[in-house]
């Protein structure tokens, strides 16, 4: 069924970090196989579509024109007491359409060189045996499936946010509750709120720990409206039935297509995803940004890193987990950092009342309304200097 049974590089997922790390592989001349379990890539959609950071979604050049549904111009936060942030920034961000988008991606790596194969489930990965590790592929959808064993110096497991292959080749990626958030996105006919804008509603008027979301895609004359918060021990509340209140108090007239769902890492990004000839990415490595659950671009940005790494240590004959260290320390010095102090700022907005809450919300109303320039908190000092204050003392 495959073209060779030893590959340079096998990649377990053809979601956008998949497809990355094999188009970057291939691209640089080595053997590349992306495996993908699901009949047809991209589908079903388990996504509010939206991205802010262009530079690490478009790897060789512009997205097709054809993927992106929305330019973003702006986002309009819904805040505590009626305190809303308006951050009006032309080409902020696009609405992507999924269903077209991962499958372009993963055409791309077919024309570069890489192998692509659907209905093709990684089921186990073995331990490194002469420079190699075996990786047990399962094919078909049902009646008639095939085992096949093949090789591979190098296994990149991109498998989304439950990577079974992650946690059976032994590396703490199991989502745990506080630092997991469950999504519901629904479709909605038509477009619900400004058709340039990306809007939330956050904070204790809304869902305290997490937000709602109105994301417009207009080409297609629709809009993912949905809902996410933190999963704790204690949390017992239906996410869709709340996402479904919601749609409703805020547009009672709106007219369902359909509703997706899903979880989303938020611990900020893992300590350890890298072994001997095997690495994670994306949603598995836990790349997702913690404060707003978007994980395309980070997924994407990780891909090319991991891409780089690889390709360096295929040429020098070196795949250990100290020479693989560098793609973590490139993700980390590129996003993680980041990551951390947003995964503390969204426990600190969350952690506040309503009265503190809507104080910070104020300082960063001024924040937005002055083009973000940092001297606006010289305009509301007081507020500013006891925020700033209070976060930096906050252990969370
Ligand atoms: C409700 C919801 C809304 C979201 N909204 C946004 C948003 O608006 N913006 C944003 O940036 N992010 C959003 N996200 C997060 C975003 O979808 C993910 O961060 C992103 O898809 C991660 O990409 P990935 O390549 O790591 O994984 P995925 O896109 O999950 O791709 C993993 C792929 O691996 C395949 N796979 C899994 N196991 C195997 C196996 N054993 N063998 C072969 N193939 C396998 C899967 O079928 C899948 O195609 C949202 C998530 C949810 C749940």
């Amino acid at each position: 069924m495959f073209c060779n049974q030893e590959y340079d590089v096998v990649v377990i997922g053809a979601g956008p970090g998949g497809c990355v790390v094999a188009r970057n592989l291939a691209r640089a001349g080595h053997k590349v196989l992306l495996l993908e379990k699901r009949e047809k890539i991209g589908i079903p959609v388990r996504c509010g579509e939206a991205s802010t950071k262009l530079s690490d979604l478009q790897t060789y050049g512009p997205i097709d024109e054809d993927c992106i549904e929305t330019i973003i111009n702006g986002l309009y936060i819904y805040g505590p007491n009626g305190v809303n942030i308006d951050l009006a920034q032309k080409g902020t961000g696009i609405m992507l359409n999924r269903e077209k988008f991962d499958p372009w991606l993963a055409h791309l790596a077919e024309n570069d060189g890489a192998e692509v194969v659907t209905k093709a489930r990684a089921e186990f990965v073995g331990e490194v045996e002469k420079g190699c590790r075996h990786v047990r592929v399962k094919l078909g959808d049902g009646a008639g499936d095939t085992t096949e064993e093949i090789r591979a110096k190098m296994v990149v497991a991109a498998d989304g946010v439950e990577s079974r292959i992650g946690r059976q080749v032994g590396l703490d990626c199991v989502q745990k509750p506080g630092i997991t958030c469950t999504g519901v996105d629904i479709q909605v006919q038509g477009i619900l709120t400004r058709p340039d804008y990306l809007t939330f509603w956050q904070g204790h008027d809304f869902i305290n720990d997490g937000y709602i979301w109105s994301f417009p895609k207009i080409k297609s004359n629709v809009t993912n409206f949905g809902a996410g918060f933190r999963i704790s021990s204690k949390n017992n509340r239906n996410i869709l039935d709340i996402t479904m209140e919601w749609l409703y108090k805020l547009f009672p007239e709106a007219r369902i297509n359909h509703v997706v769902g899903g979880v989303i890492p938020v611990s900020s990004i893992l300590k350890e995803y890298t072994l001997d000839h095997f690495a994670l990415v994306g949603d598995a490595a836990h790349h997702t940004n913690p404060l707003t659950g978007g994980g395309i671009a980070s997924a994407m940005r990780a891909g090319r890193f991991c891409a780089q790494t690889v390709h360096e240590g295929l040429e020098c004959g070196n795949l250990s987990k100290e020479f693989l260290k560098t793609y973590e320390k490139r993700c980390y010095d590129y996003f993680g950092r980041w990551h951390d102090f947003e995964c503390k700022f969204g426990r600190f907005l969350h952690h506040m009342d309503k009265s503190e809450q809507t104080e910070l919300y104020r300082v960063l109303q001024n924040f937005a309304k002055h083009n973000c320039k940092k001297s606006s908190f010289l305009k509301t000092p007081v507020l500013s200097a006891k925020m700033f204050y209070k976060f930096w003392r906050f252990k969370g």
